[in-house]
């Protein structure tokens, strides 16, 4: 196997497994061959743990994919039939004995113009800062001892534009520091990590990661409360009704419970935390955020307690009203004392999961930094508007 993609291999297995650095199909990575000619990158859809020798990769010719960036003949067109045209060019930019119709990572134009081993995740302790008012002078504080100081791109539809600001940003580094940038937080999305080894690469994610930690509140570990069986089925049955009632598609009601999800639900302000999309892929796997749905006090029983319960008329008139203001229902619900439920496939729901946990993680985190900051209206427009994305989402769910 050729050493840039057995380098390939070992940064996409090793972050790709941790739900918190990367989740579903999210992230990307990317390795450089010594001769300068050639470039590893992930393929689009694929989780970065699952690629291998085989399978999950694309080998694309790097002058070709660096040209595709500066060509003004692309800038000038419109998102639409931009977006595709960039697909085209790195399609055809493509230089390998890969057979099926996997696509280059959408952000291979980007990886170009980056050092040689590039590690591009969505981790939630970077997404703290991301998604936060005061994230970036927090993250400059943080970093101060840095000889290369982290580079901060802000927001940025993802795709072809993404691309060129990066490019323009890491020249005028360049232009500074004589150096590349090895550490790059991306507003309200992520976190790219580029250095000449595969080894410096993953010792950079490990350190950046700790670091971010370091000032972040984390769940507690201590012993979950258990939630009886009978309450569990009982919303089950409440949010299948009310999804099956709101969207008018059947779904399958998946339960998931800890600590995390716990603490969220337990903060005063959990409700007003969960608005607004975080980042694209929250917006593209989960539908945004989690609905918060309400437990409401029944008829007292003999011995006095209310039971509490679930109203599937509420949650489908929500599901509606968002449907009919033009965007795609919720996916996720959050029950106090009750849990997580994601209505979706055996092969999505997991992904749906970890994009919760990543997300609440993020606001709790945010809230303290000055406020979470979300995509907004025009953005989200965009994300959902764009092609690639559809097509990342079709292989997630297995739709064809
Ligand atoms: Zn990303």
């Amino acid at each position: 196997m050729d050493e840039a993609l057995s380098q390939l291999i070992r940064i996409s297995n090793e972050t790709g497994v941790d739900p918190t650095l990367v989740q579903g199909g999210g992230g990307n990575t990317s390795v450089k061959t010594s001769d300068g000619k050639y470039m590893y990158i992930k393929a689009s859809g694929t989780a970065l743990k699952d690629m291998n020798a085989k399978e999950g990769w694309r080998r694309l010719r790097l002058d070709l994919a660096r040209s595709v960036v500066k060509e003004e003949s692309i800038a000038q067109m419109e998102p639409q039939s931009r977006e595709l045209e960039v697909v085209n060019r790195l399609l055809f930019a493509c230089d390998d004995n890969v057979k099926i119709a996997a696509r280059p990572s959408v952000e291979a134009h980007l990886h170009a113009w980056l050092d040689k081993c590039v590690i591009h995740l969505h981790p939630s302790a970077a997404g703290a800062y991301v998604n936060a008012r005061n994230g970036r002078v927090r993250l400059e504080k943080l970093f101060k001892t840095e000889a290369l100081p982290p580079l901060w791109v802000p927001y940025t539809d993802p795709g072809y534009m993404l691309a060129r600001r990066i490019a323009r940003l890491v020249e005028s580094y360049r232009g500074q520091y004589g150096k590349m940038p090895g550490i790059l937080f991306l507003e309200k999305h992520g976190l790219f990590i580029t250095a000449n080894s595969a080894g410096g690469a993953l010792r950079l994610v490990r350190r950046v990661i700790k670091q971010c930690n370091s000032k972040l509140r984390q769940p507690n570990t201590g012993k979950l409360k258990a939630v009886s069986r009978e309450l569990i089925d009982d919303v089950k049955v409440c949010i299948e009704r009310g999804y099956s009632e709101g969207t008018g598609e059947k779904a399958t009601i998946w339960h998931y419970y800890n600590n995390a999800i716990d603490g969220f639900c337990r903060q005063k302000d959990a409700k007003k935390m969960l608005s607004g999309s975080l980042t694209p892929d929250e917006l593209v796997y989960s539908n945004g955020p989690a609905m918060w749905v309400q437990m409401q006090k029944g008829k007292k029983s003999r011995s006095g307690t209310a039971a509490e319960k679930c109203n599937s008329q509420s949650i489908a008139r929500r599901l509606r009203w968002q449907i009919g203001s033009g965007r795609k229902p919720s996916v996720a619900f959050l029950v106090k004392g009750v849990g997580l439920f994601v209505a979706g496939t055996q092969r999505i729901a997991p992904t749906v999961r970890d994009i919760v946990l990543y997300s609440i993680f993020i606001r709790t985190n945010a809230v303290r930094m000055g406020g979470i900051r979300t995509l907004n209206k025009r953005q989200e427009d965009f994300i959902s508007n764009w092609e690639s994305e559809a097509f990342r989402k079709k292989l997630a769910t297995g739709k064809k």
